[in-house]
């Protein structure tokens, strides 16, 4: 089978988070040459925000996994079209956001371009990139660190607060109206 398997990152933590969630997965189920393989859980987490720019917010975070036939550059600037049409203000980019999209990695590949770095270079920082990416496939590895996702979560030192959310992603009108603390 030709394509990649890409990992895209979802983050919201402006209005109706899980609403613009929804609406994200949507948009990447329509992307051309391309199949969501796997979604994570809605995970909630508190901002890494020491300077308080991003709002008091808590996100919603999630992350797809898509067998795409789309070059990385067209699907970065695909995944940018999508912030925008969900609302993302380019002007203030770094404050509250409607839908942060990032694409984490794209199979093996490293790219180190103007405006794309592959894998993502701070994935390996981030309790709420690694966490829903250990939930898609633990063993998937990080071609520059050369370890798996898993060894990456187990190495973190932070003391980011996470907490998994009870309610199906993409599933707005479904079961689920309100996603609540997982009991798990
Ligand atoms: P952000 O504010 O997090 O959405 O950052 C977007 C900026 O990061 C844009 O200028 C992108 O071109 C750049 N960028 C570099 N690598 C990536 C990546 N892997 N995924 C998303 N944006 C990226």
């Amino acid at each position: 089978m030709t394509g990649e398997t890409a990992f895209v990152g979802l983050g919201c933590n402006l209005g109706d988070r899980q609403d613009f969630c929804d609406r994200a997965l949507t948009l990447l189920g329509l992307l051309p040459r391309s199949q969501i393989t796997g979604v994570s859980s809605y995970y909630e987490t508190e901002p890494l925000d020491p300077e308080g720019i991003l709002g008091p917010g808590w996100f919603y975070n999630a992350v797809a996994q898509i067998h795409t036939n789309i070059a990385p550059l067209s699907l970065l600037e695909i995944l940018q079209e999508t912030e925008r049409g969900l609302g993302r203000d380019d002007q203030h980019r770094q404050g509250p956001r409607t839908m942060d999209l990032d694409l984490l990695f794209y199979g093996q590949q490293i790219m180190n371009l103007p405006n794309l770095t592959v894998p993502h270079p701070r994935l390996h920082l981030r309790r709420f990139v690694l966490t829903p990416l250990v939930e898609l496939d633990p063993d998937w590895h990080h071609p520059i660190l050369n370890t798996n996702v898993k060894e990456l979560l187990h190495g973190l030192q932070d003391s980011e607060q996470i907490r998994k959310l009870d309610c199906v992603p993409g599933d707005r009108y479904g079961q689920h109206p309100t996603c609540n603390p997982s009991s798990q």
